[in-house]
């Protein structure tokens, strides 16, 4: 923006930055913390009134990483990786915000970031090379880069069952939680959604709850976490490895160092070889089981042998028989959908006070003032709790009504499934980037690591363009469509495609079914994103 330009958008009222960006949670504020270091004014626009993101959205009882708290956090200072200290195996959510909260205190982050405030829409006007970006608090400011770092799991979602806004009792969304908790003591509660939220939940809820009844539409794989305090020894031995575990971390599939996948196929095993290998990384816990032989993602043979495997841990848990038919997945491969990592998930069934309805079998037909309707019945409850997921990987970013060049709306582009080139930009939108936006590896690893191998290509690229005079950068549409393709191709080299997840748009009706992470890896992925940024940003377009 030239200085008559700037003067003139001060006195319509439009604030001017370098960058502005959208959410505050690990990836908005490593984003800005960057930015500043580049010496750019930086705006960050919060919906929350606190930082964290995930982390301050959903407090519900028994969140906690599913990644170990070792590595699921920042690898990018040295300094705060001393500092700070874990207290367990797989942190609970109120030490992760407080973790986020000290971040943001260390390196001074709040002056930056604008709470409360929602962004509504952001218009890109290719005469001025600027976004213009809209917030529900009535701010209007332009800026040069619009940095969407709005989160893959962050627009909650509860569905559209007919009577909702009939129910006379409370209820909760596991993804909005209440900052003062709740208390379900002496009430009969629902639960409705049986994924990782509903999963964690569930167990600490019973404790507290006079009856519980749990809503289940597909039964999920769901393995013990394992967690337990750490050791001060663990401690202390993590810090001395730290820049080398998590430069190690990049250098793997899922951007983890807690386990090593075996590479060997599973018909290269023995049986007992197998069996041995599952077996023990069942009892380690975490997704270690996942990596117990090369194939299990590939092939149907390899994952029935998993599956089998899981299924039977998972029986030996369950005491009634009848309890023991609806809660062990039989509809998709293991690993395809999330899978849960869970403390006395299935112990919670044989509580004689907790019951599991089949809405697989009766769907919810509706909710009444007093209760839930499944196959003819009402089930009667003072709490409802939804924990039924969110509107995944797309939903945060066409919240907010973004338009491009010559007037496109992403939303439009995007009507039949995303379309980025690396994850990071779509043709027609420039200088907007997402951070682990669809197409690249985000859930399908630890999302830290992902979030920082983005946000320092984004800081190198705006390096570049800031320092050489290039005002703007866009994704060309052949390199999208290839781009498109080959996740495409790699993902239906797996089985991913074969389950109704979230990966796959399948949670929401009417959502394009596209399978939206790219599966080929932490490590190939950034080895790609190296080579572009080596090419001067090959399949972008840079324009003086
Ligand atoms: P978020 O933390 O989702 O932050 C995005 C922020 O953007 C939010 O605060 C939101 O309010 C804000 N925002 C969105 N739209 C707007 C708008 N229009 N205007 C203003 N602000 C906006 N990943 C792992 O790797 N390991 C785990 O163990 C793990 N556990 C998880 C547990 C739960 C309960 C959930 C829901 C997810 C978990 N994830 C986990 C994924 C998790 O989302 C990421 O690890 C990480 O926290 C994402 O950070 P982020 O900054 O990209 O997004
Ligand atoms: P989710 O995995 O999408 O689970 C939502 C649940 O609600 C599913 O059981 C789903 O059934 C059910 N559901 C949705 N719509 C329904 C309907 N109309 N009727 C009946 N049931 C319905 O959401 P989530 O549990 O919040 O987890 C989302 C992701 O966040 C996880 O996969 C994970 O990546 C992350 N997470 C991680 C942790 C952790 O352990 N650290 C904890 C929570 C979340 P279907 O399966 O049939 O769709």
């Amino acid at each position: 923006m030239t200085r008559e330009e700037n003067s003139a958008a001060q006195a319509n009222g439009t604030a001017h930055f370098d960058a502005v960006i959208v959410g505050a949670g690990f990836a908005g504020m490593y984003m800005l913390h960057r930015l500043r270091a580049l010496g750019l004014s930086v705006r960050v626009f919060e919906t929350g009134d606190g930082v964290g993101g995930t982390w301050y959205w959903n407090r519900y009882p028994g969140a906690r990483c599913d990644v170990e708290s070792l590595e699921y956090q920042y690898g990018f200072s040295d300094d705060i990786q001393r500092e700070w200290n874990w207290t367990e195996r797989y942190a609970a959510q109120p030490e992760i915000l407080r973790y986020q909260n000290y971040v943001a205190d260390k390196l001074n982050l709040r002056k930056d970031i604008q709470f409360s405030t929602r962004v509504t829409s952001a218009d890109y006007d290719a005469r001025s090379g600027e976004w213009t970006v809209e917030t529900d608090r009535g701010d209007r400011v332009q800026t040069r880069f619009c940095i969407m770092a709005t989160g893959c799991l962050s627009a909650a979602r509860v569905p559209d069952f007919p009577g909702v806004e009939d129910f006379d009792g409370e209820t909760y969304h596991t993804g909005a939680w209440p900052h003062e908790g709740v208390d379900f003591t002496g009430k009969r509660v629902g639960v409705i959604g049986t994924g990782s939220s509903g999963v964690q939940s569930i167990p600490i809820i019973a404790e507290q709850a006079k009856h519980l009844t749990v809503f289940q539409r597909t039964a999920n794989f769901t393995l013990p976490a394992g967690n337990r305090p750490l050791s001060k020894e663990e401690i202390t031995a993590s810090k001395e490895t730290l820049l080398t575990d998590r430069q190690h971390a990049r250098e793997t599939a899922g951007g983890l160092i807690c386990f090593e996948y075996n590479e060997a196929l599973a018909e290269e095993m023995t049986p007992e070889a197998r069996e041995k290998e599952l077996r023990e990384r069942w009892t380690q816990g975490g997704f270690a089981f996942l990596g117990s032989y090369g194939d299990i993602m590939a092939t149907k043979e390899a994952n029935d042998i998993a599956a089998d495997f899981a299924r039977a841990q998972m029986r030996s848990v369950i005491k009634d028989p009848a309890i023991v038919d609806i809660l062990l997945p039989d509809d998709h491969p293991v690993g395809v959908k999330r899978l849960c990592l869970d403390t006395h998930y299935l112990e919670t069934f044989n509580l004689p006070h907790v019951d599991i309805v089949d809405v697989r079998a009766n769907p919810i037909e509706r909710i009444t003032k007093s209760g839930i309707v499944s196959g003819g019945r009402e089930y009667e409850v003072d709490v409802i709790v939804f924990a039924t997921g969110f509107d995944a990987m797309t939903g945060a970013i066409l919240g907010v009504d973004i338009t491009g060049r010559d007037g496109m709306k992403l939303r439009d582009k995007w009507a039949a499934g995303p379309r980025t080139y690396l994850g990071l930009g779509s043709a027609g939108f420039p200088n907007l980037f997402f951070i682990t936006g669809p197409g690249s590896p985000s859930v399908l690893s630890n999302m830290i690591v992902s979030i920082e191998q983005h946000v320092d290509w984004i800081t190198d690229c705006l390096s570049r363009l800031t320092s050489g005079n290039v005002r703007s950068i866009e994704a060309t549409p052949d390199a999208e469509d290839e781009w498109v393709a080959h996740v495409n191709e790699l993902a239906s080299e797996t089985l991913y495609p074969q389950a109704n997840s979230w990966y796959m748009g399948a949670n929401i009706p009417g959502k394009p079914r596209v399978f939206m992470p790219y599966t080929g890896g932490v490590n190939v992925y950034g080895e790609k994103l190296a080579e572009v940024a080596a090419a001067d940003y090959e399949g972008f377009r840079l324009d003086a």
